[in-house]
């Protein structure tokens, strides 16, 4: 998850998205499906609409990543043609009959992947195709290695590569602590005999440190002996391999540990309604970001994000519609910011980003992108009353604030003016700027000292 190796990018897919992002709507009455339609385009989907499955092959080259019909269109050998020429797209059928047995056999004999009711409900269409996937942020394998002999480090590193998992190595134990707060692995791959300490000691050293205590770390040991000792006081060891070590079976293990590991991890940290970060995970992220942030002094922005008028929302449409709006707006945020954002709930209807490598006027525009977004999703189900939800958001960066306790306390005041300006709209916070003096004074005692860059609030440091 490197920061900033992708642009905040809203008018389409982010790099990481590979597949298409086309969906082809096949109903006799398009117009049916008008409000289905614009909320997927609001969530960068591209959805060509048809009348008929004729008119669709019709079409030479067009591969969706899933088809919707109406349950009308649907007839077993041209449906089937569909999916011959898209052999991997769904073939989603809605219909306004759910119980009805003979149209679901129907579809099912079609080579339907799903049966949905009519209108969709957004969030289960996404969840379906895909579209908030934690593992398409979580990106290739990302391997550590400490290894003091430079002929085994770049063959094993070169061996790791060609089977994709990005890896780095380390030399010197006394650049470990530096390397892996800044490389962030899943994995530890530790050489026993190092200058100055042992691999065991330094698998010790990284255990006392919370933040790695879930990290797996496989020792490569020189011989078969060595190995059973470690293994008879596998003290914080996961696994341990001998050098040299069979290609497959490193690859193999160290594939297995990492995938493991991120479930565990994705249980662990995840909140239950959104499947964003939970509040404590959000918090290290912020104070890993701001760590990095400080060594490389790059700046790092928090956006605190809030619901407007959600009670009237719950109490107006319901809970249940009010939890579809809580996780379409994680949606939302998941599909806008860039590989390497952070974004928790942090509280009830309340979010975090974190947003590395960003000022605070860039996080603010696209904060307001995401909020411009977020107001045109027609939310409402059919008939609903509730037509729109919209969100305000505060922002405060580092260095300006230079405390993990400042930025958010920064942030909220930030959000609390957004919401007195009338909501529906992002607020920064500049100490220089229109902000209560004596809260910027208590936040930043060195205002004097960062006034000339507080104006500067242009251009985005990399
Ligand atoms: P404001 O614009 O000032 O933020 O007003 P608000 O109504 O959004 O704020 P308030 O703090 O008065 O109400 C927040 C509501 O959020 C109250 C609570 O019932 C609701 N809420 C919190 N968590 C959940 C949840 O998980 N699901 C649902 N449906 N509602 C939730
Ligand atoms: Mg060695
Ligand atoms: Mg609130
Ligand atoms: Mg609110």
């Amino acid at each position: 998850m490197c920061a900033g190796d992708a642009e905040h990018e809203l008018e389409g897919p982010t790099p990481s998205r590979a597949p298409p992002r086309l969906l082809v709507l096949i109903d006799s009455e398009p117009e049916s499906c008008a409000e289905l339609v614009s909320q997927l385009e609001c969530m960068a989907w591209e959805v060509r609409s048809f009348r008929s499955i004729s008119e669709v092959l019709e079409v030479a080259d067009l591969v969706p990543r899933a088809y919707f019909l109406d349950e009308s269109v649907v007839h077993a050998g041209s449906a089937g043609e569909l999916l011959v020429r898209a052999p991997s797209a769904q073939l989603i059928v809605m219909s306004e009959r759910p119980s009805c047995l003979e149209s679901r056999l129907r579809a099912l004999r079609a080579g339907a992947t799903a049966y949905v009711d009519k209108p969709p409900d957004i969030n289960a269409l996404l969840a379906r195709l895909g579209d908030h996937a934690l593992e398409s942020h979580a990106g290739p394998a990302r391997v550590l290695m400490v290894e003091d002999d430079r002929i085994v480090a770049r063959h094993v590193a070169a061996v790791l590569r060609h089977a994709g998992i990005e890896t780095e190595v380390v030399f010197d134990p006394a650049a470990l602590l530096d390397t892996i707060s800044d490389f962030r692995p899943d994995l530890v791959l530790m050489d026993m005999g190092l200058p100055g300490c042992t691999g065991l000691e330094l698998a010790g050293v990284l255990r006392q440190d919370s933040r790695y205590v879930g990290l797996p770390i496989v020792f490569l040991t020189g011989d078969g002996a060595q190995s059973r000792r470690i293994a008879a006081f596998t003290q914080g060891a996961d696994d341990f391999l001998t050098k040299p070590p069979n290609e497959e079976r490193l690859i193999t293990t160290i594939r297995s540990r990492v995938e493991r590991a991120r479930v565990l991890r994705g249980y662990m940290e995840r909140d239950g309604l959104t499947g964003l970060f939970d509040r404590a995970a959000i918090d290290r992220r912020l104070a890993r970001e701001l760590e990095v942030a400080r060594r490389r002094s790059a700046p790092v922005s928090v956006a605190l994000i809030d619901l407007d008028f959600f009670k009237q929302i719950n109490d107006r449409s319901g809970h249940a519609f009010g939890d579809s709006v809580l996780r379409t707006l994680s949606l939302t945020l998941r599909n806008f910011l860039r590989v390497g954002d952070s974004v928790g709930r942090y509280g009830g209807e309340e979010f975090m980003v974190v947003l590395p490598d960003a000022t605070a006027d860039y996080a603010e525009r696209v904060i307001d992108r995401i909020r411009d977004r977020f107001e045109s999703l027609a939310l409402g189900r059919t008939s609903g009353e509730f037509r729109g939800a919209t969100f305000s958001a505060g922002v405060a960066s580092f260095p300006t604030l230079t405390s993990q306790a400042t930025l958010v306390e920064a942030a909220d005041a930030a959000l609390y003016r957004a919401k007195e300006g009338g909501r529906n709209r992002v607020e920064a916070f500049r100490p220089a700027g229109r902000d209560d003096q004596s809260l910027a004074k208590r936040l930043c005692p060195d205002l004097r000292a960062l006034a000339p860059r507080a104006d500067d609030e242009g251009h985005r440091v990399r």
